[in-house]
């Protein structure tokens, strides 16, 4: 596979790079340099997303028709390796990655009409309602249950891990309409609004001291029909559809930055002049190229607005991977810092003076948040289990 870039592509990088450059404050920068999670603060993912979609520029794989920008593999890539470089911040993946294939794949007219514009602008901020206390990997035994009620479904029962769920005004969720027979014939897919009377919002303060997650109750909240995608007990075949969105998209050219950080921070430790350490960096270096070479290859399948396939598990399980082997590797370089610096990170508004370099700062906040990253859409182990049946044919 040839990634040397053409005159035309050099050029279009030269715009992205001017546009960027222009665009991107030294607040936002400093936002995208600083955040250690994949999850953007919304106070920076959602002022970047606006600049964005200004520019026309929010939802680059999106097809044209809803306000993608037409631009070929190549493009996309230079444009998403361009942003990862300058140091943008993440966009919130709810809306514009996970929840709009899935409704522009099976809504109404109506439904596109009315959340692909919302979700574009930034004027929606999503949050996913498919796990509960019980259901995570076995997600098909879910138990929120939504029984019909003329116009309605009205819901109980709870679900947790919900990220960024405090943010969010609207919620793409799993629920129960039949507890007979298979498991999976019994969900349907919920678009609703989070303002809605007997939700209520609980945080879960993670290892890593951040408020990301949280658990959603649910007490007799009252969801118009009218906000189902899919048919009624066909959820099942939504949720899987978006999940290969939220497993695919791109991570190489993110953990490129990761390794040139790292490289830079262990020539400033002296952890570099230990061979060991030489060559550990070198494979770490192998296995991003890799994923590289497989997200060109899956890349014309998201593009045309297909879903990924059993790929997405693929990049899932070794871009998670590589990236909490840099945090290893970035740990065992600032080592005499990180346990100083996450004290700090922990508790950013108290007094603590900071002891350290600045490069140790965010070393182990990273390290502990991506300990997730092989956990959550889908653990890794059960990545694996789905390339084993669905690539090798071991069921
Ligand atoms: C930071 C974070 C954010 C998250 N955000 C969201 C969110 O926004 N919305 C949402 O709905 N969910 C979210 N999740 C939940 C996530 O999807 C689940 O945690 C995940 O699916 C695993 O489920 P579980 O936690 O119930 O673990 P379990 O299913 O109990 O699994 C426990 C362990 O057993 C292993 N295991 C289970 N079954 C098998 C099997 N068949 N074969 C091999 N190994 C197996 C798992 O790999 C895991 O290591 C988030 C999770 C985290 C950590």
């Amino acid at each position: 596979m040839n990634l040397d870039l053409t005159p035309e592509e050099l050029a279009f990088r030269d715009d992205v790079r001017a546009f960027l450059d222009e665009a991107l404050t030294p607040q936002l920068r400093e936002a995208g340099r600083r955040s250690t999670s994949v999850f953007t603060d919304r106070d920076f993912s959602m002022p970047w997303q606006k600049i964005l979609h200004a520019q026309g520029w929010a939802a680059p794989s999106w097809p044209v028709e809803f306000g993608g920008t037409g631009w070929n593999d190549m493009q996309r890539y230079i444009f998403q390796a361009e942003c990862a470089r300058a140091g943008a911040p993440g966009l919130a993946p709810m809306g514009l990655r996970m929840v709009a294939p899935a409704i522009m794949g099976y809504g109404s007219e109506e439904q596109k009409a009315y959340y692909l514009p919302r979700i574009l602008s930034g004027q929606d901020y999503w949050c996913q309602g498919y796990s509960e206390p019980g259901s995570g990997s076995d997600l098909a035994s879910l138990q929120l249950k939504a029984t019909s009620d003329g116009d309605d479904y009205v819901l109980d029962g709870s679900k947790i891990w919900t990220t960024h769920a405090q943010f969010a005004n609207r919620m793409f969720c799993l629920v129960r309409t039949r507890f007979e027979g298979k498991p999976q014939a019994g969900i349907t897919f919920l678009l609703l609004d989070m303002a809605t009377r007997g939700i209520t919002v609980k945080p879960i303060i993670t290892l890593a001291g951040d408020h990301e997650v949280n658990q959603v109750f649910f007490d007799a909240v009252r969801v118009p029909k009218t906000g189902r995608l899919g048919a009624e007990n066909d959820g099942w075949t939504v949720a899987k559809y978006l999940l290969e969105f939220e497993r695919g998209g791109g991570s190489a050219a993110g953990l490129k930055v990761s390794l040139a950080r790292l490289r830079r921070v262990a020539a400033a430790e002296g952890t570099l002049d230990d061979p060991a350490y030489r060559r550990r960096l070198a494979e770490a270096e192998i296995a991003i190229e890799a994923i590289e070479m497989t997200e060109h290859r899956v890349m014309s399948a998201l593009s045309s607005g297909k879903n990924p396939g059993p790929a997405s598990s693929m990049l899932k399980t070794q871009g998670t991977e590589a990236m909490q082997r840099l945090d290893e590797l970035a740990i065992e370089a600032v080592r005499p810092w990180s346990q100083v610096e996450q004290r700090q990170a922990r508790a950013p508004a108290s007094n603590i003076e900071p002891v350290g370099p600045d490069h140790a700062l965010q070393a182990m906040p990273r390290y502990l948040n991506n300990r997730a990253a092989s956990i959550y859409g889908g653990s890794n182990e059960i990545q694996r289990n789905i390339m084993a049946a669905l690539v090798l044919g071991l069921r």
